[in-house]
């Protein structure tokens, strides 16, 4: 059986996620039928999808016109109708294991046998999905995340029958509409991102319920220590506790008797008023910063590692697929497998070992890959290899976690790929900015682009998560990437799309060149933190914008939007969205096509002459001019102009 080209989708179920996935899927160019049971329930449905696009809209964040969007959904509350041409079908009905086996037998009947036939359900084995049908190879799981139309991640999840084949397609499909998918292997209970989130709440569930540690105390370490977007307790308050004790109850695991408390007595989160936290009469989720103080994060880490370890030593999905599971589909500040190697696999084995003596609960019992990870010595990064390999050779762009990294035709493009935090320099995104401009081979490339990953900023500051737990001598030593940057002797373009604010500011200042979208907006807001701008950005403000434009910046910490920045000269040009890849491919094709000598010195006159007197910044200029006059470059020049004809140059 061949699986042909998807042209035609229908989504079962108008509700929370079917619109979602609905609206995603018409936005990405694709037909698409939406049924619901009823009438009603799918109008309102629709209603939504069109509430949406028009926000989409008004942020400039759709490539088309709404309307046009909207033309490409269909609704019906017949089956047989949304089905019966559709190439994928993607059914987002109530999470009831009977009511989805009538479902798909009814697909069985209605479609072609080449018609994949996905589930979006978030806790029912595929497999037992599919056991109803005849043809269960050609059903798979896509796990959109809520709400589809903003969380990027999708898991493309194996029944045990499906092949190679239909999960390609549903792979290649989820690529297809722009978000991110990572494939799960096996049909494991929970999937990837939900496995490995598990113990996040869980534990913590424990330590409180045994004694050892106050809620407040657990969500103020977990996220002001360890960066979490949210604490366990408040995060368990916002999905409603029922939902997590649902899930432990189902999957036969123990639950805590502090949940089991909150269950029985109807506290169950936001959503009763009250939970873990009282959102009523109280504040909400009330912690400091300071709370956390003492508080044991490994014992959380170390089991959300071992998790990581079940994943990808049973072949479930391999290091990387889990990290951007756990990235996109819970913000998380980073991946854990990436976290355990930082932290060092052994440490992590040893921690394990000892909870399980001392509690003699089967919780903590490691995974054999973790074992066997530490009798390899992959402990981690110090070790050089751990779940991931830390590649030594000098120059290797794959290298790297928190940026992607592309050398093709000279052009060296960068991604800052932080997009659940908004791209948020964090230290080890700017070491890894550091490090790559430092060790690239300067030869090889003739200009650089640097951009944000997904479609919200090009970086919204620095990530301050954690600031609380560092030393003020720490932070004295301000990193050296954005010097890096600066000095680096080839242009650099800022491809800014979205928020340029902050850290993410001072970044693009440290660049050459800065082209912006005309929906972007920029700013300092670091006064409003009590702070300054720290990567450079009082000096440069004032030598780009000069002293009025840089205090307004700096002081009033307000955004201003891009033809403000246009006006003042901030950036280059403030471009539409849709002409935006044109501009910059002009810029770059003009860089990458010129002179790689005469840019470098014209780049490092240019920066140190601004410092300099005018009669040092002059002596330099001349001493450039002398050195250029001898290279083949100029010759090259001089007779391609004579000659009428593009020069090419080779940078000699
Ligand atoms: P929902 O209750 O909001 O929507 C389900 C919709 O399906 C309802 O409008 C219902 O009328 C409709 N429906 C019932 N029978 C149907 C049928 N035979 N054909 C078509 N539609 C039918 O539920 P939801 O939150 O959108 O969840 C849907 C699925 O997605 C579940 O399997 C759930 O586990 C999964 N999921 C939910 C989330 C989430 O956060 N809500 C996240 C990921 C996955």
């Amino acid at each position: 059986m061949s699986y042909g080209t998807i042209d035609r989708v229908a989504v079962l179920g108008a509700g929370n996620m079917g619109h979602g996935i609905t609206e995603v899927t018409a936005m990405a160019g694709y037909d698409v039928t939406m049924r619901d049971i009823e009438d009603d329930l799918v109008d309102g449905g629709y209603e939504q999808i069109e509430w949406s696009l028009e926000k989409l809209e008004e942020k400039d964040r759709l490539n088309e016109p709404a309307a046009d969007v909207l033309d490409r959904i269909e609704t019906t509350t017949d089956l047989d109708e949304a089905v019966s041409d559709a190439d994928l079908v993607i059914e987002a009905a109530p999470e009831n294991l009977e009511l989805k086996h009538d479902i798909f037998a009814d697909l069985e009947e209605l479609t072609d046998e080449d018609t994949l036939l996905a589930s979006n359900t978030s806790s029912l084995p595929i497999s037992d999905i599919a056991e109803v049908l005849e043809t269960p190879e050609r059903v798979l799981g896509l796990h959109f995340f809520n709400p589809p139309v903003k969380m990027d991640l999708v898991e493309v999840i194996y029944g045990e029958r499906t092949t190679d084949e239909v999960a390609e397609a549903g792979y290649e499909w989820v690529e297809s509409i722009d978000k991110t998918p990572i494939y799960v292997r096996k049909d494991v209970r929970g999937f990837v991102v939900n496995t490995v989130l598990g113990p996040f709440g869980g534990e913590a569930a424990w330590m409180v319920s045994e004694d050892e540690a106050t809620i407040r105390e657990a969500d103020a370490a977990m996220v002001h220590q360890r960066g979490y977007p949210m604490g366990p307790f408040e995060l368990a308050d916002l999905t409603g506790i029922d939902v997590g004790y649902h899930v432990r109850k189902e999957g036969g695991t123990p639950v805590p008797p502090i949940i089991e408390q909150k269950v029985e007595n109807e506290n169950l989160g936001q959503k009763t008023g009250e939970g873990f936290y009282n959102y009523e009469d109280g504040n909400g989720a009330d912690y400091e910063p300071g709370d956390g103080e003492g508080f044991d994060t490994l014992r959380i880490e170390a089991r959300l590692a071992n998790r990581a370890a079940y994943i990808v030593g049973e072949d479930v999905s391999t290091p990387e697929e889990v990290d951007i599971g756990v990235r996109l589909g819970l913000g998380f500040p980073e991946g854990i497998c990436r976290r355990a190697d930082k932290i060092g696999i052994d440490t992590i084995l040893e921690k394990l070992e000892t909870l399980q003596e001392e509690t003699g609960s089967n919780r903590f019992e490691p995974h054999p890959y973790l074992e066997e990870l530490v009798e390899e010595g992959r402990t981690g990064e110090d070790a050089w290899a751990g779940f991931y390999e830390y590649d030594t050779d000098e120059g290797d762009l794959d290298s790297y976690h928190d940026i992607n990294v592309d050398l093709e035709d000279g052009v060296l493009q960068i991604e800052l790929d932080r997009p659940s935090r908004m791209n948020a320099l964090s230290e080890d995104l700017l070491g890894e900015i550091d490090d790559l401009f430092s060790s690239v081979d300067t030869d090889d490339v003739r200009c650089v682009t640097i951009e944000g990953a997904g479609d919200r900023a090009f970086s919204a500051g620095a990530d301050i998560s954690g600031f609380s737990s560092t030393k003020p001598t720490d932070m004295m030593q301000v990193t050296p990437a954005f010097e890096t940057v600066n000095d680096f002797p080839r242009p650099v373009i800022a491809k800014i799309d979205g928020f340029c604010l902050g850290g993410g500011l001072e970044l693009a200042l440290a660049c050459d060149l800065r082209l912006a979208t005309e929906r972007s907006s920029f700013g300092a807001p670091e006064i409003g933190l009590g702070l300054i701008p720290g990567g450079g950005g009082t000096q440069r403000l004032m030598r780009i914008l000069g002293e009025t434009r840089a205090k307004e910046l700096v002081f009033r910490g307000s955004h201003i939007d891009a033809e403000r920045a246009q006006d003042w000269g901030l950036i280059n040009r403030a471009v539409d969205r849709e002409a935006f890849d044109d501009v910059v491919e002009d810029f770059v094709s003009d860089l990458r096509n010129g002179p790689p000598i005469g840019l470098e010195v014209a780049k490092k006159v240019m920066n140190e002459g601004e410092d300099a007197s005018m009669e040092a910044a002059l002596a330099m200029e001349s001493q450039g001019f002398g050195l250029l006059i001898s290279t083949d470059d100029v010759m090259e020049g001089t007779m391609a102009f004579a000659e009428d004809r593009e020069p090419e140059f080779e940078g000699e």
